[in-house]
């Protein structure tokens, strides 16, 4: 399988590639996609569609695997129905939104198969995925229910939690993001515990390919 793996940096990148593969059990290929990658979430909303578009016309792509950081934005949950306006300021719904109108809206390509997506939000950073297991708190109903829950406040501790420092060489992020996916995908079923609906979504999604 062909995949292709958008998110807000290459450490991120490189850790969703590892939990794919450990969700599916298998080793993927990994394709780049041919152009610039964005760089956090309203660039990279911005060019879904364009990536979904060259994929299909112009790819032997089989599937597409994006994971955001909600940030401040409002937590996924996995009754969320991405058609509802009820959802607006949820970050995965929209993806799957613009996903669903962009592939509804492409033709046909002889011998091509719909391209498989997974879409996930890592609430309310990648660096609370990277704690899972190891801090008890790095739990998604947990984060939520702090005081400083949805602040930059909060991120900048996770940062320090998982680096050391809320400024991490590119390199640090690097190692340490590789590292935790790594353990997280021997972990997977409490790591979906601990992360139904961010990480559970994007788990189902991928289960379902
Ligand atoms: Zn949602």
């Amino acid at each position: 399988m062909k995949l292709v793996v958008l998110s807000e940096s290459p450490e991120d990148e490189a850790a969703v590639r590892i939990l794919v593969d450990g969700i599916l059990g298998t080793q993927t290929d990994h394709l780049d996609p041919p152009f610039l990658r964005a760089r956090g979430w309203s660039p990279l909303l911005g060019i879904l569609p364009t990536v979904l578009r060259n994929l299909h016309y112009h790819t032997d792509a089989d599937a597409l695997a994006v994971i955001v950081d909600s940030d401040d934005s409002a937590p996924h949950r996995l009754a969320h129905v991405p058609h509802d306006g009820a959802n607006e300021g949820c970050r995965l719904c929209k993806l799957r939104l613009v996903a669903d109108q962009v592939q509804n809206g492409l033709t046909e390509v002889p011998n091509r198969a719909p391209l498989k997506t997974a879409f996930g939000l890592a609430i309310p950073a990648l660096e609370a995925w990277l704690l899972c297991g190891l801090d008890p708190r790095a739990i998604e109903a947990t984060l939520l229910q702090r005081p400083d829950a949805g602040t930059r406040t909060l991120r900048i501790q996770l940062k320090r939690d998982v680096y050391g420092t809320d400024r991490p060489a590119q390199s640090v992020r690097m190692a340490r993001a590789v590292e935790e996916a790594r353990r997280l995908v021997q972990i997977l079923d409490e790591f979906e515990r601990c992360f139904p609906d961010g990480f559970g979504s994007f788990a189902r999604d991928i289960r379902s390919w």
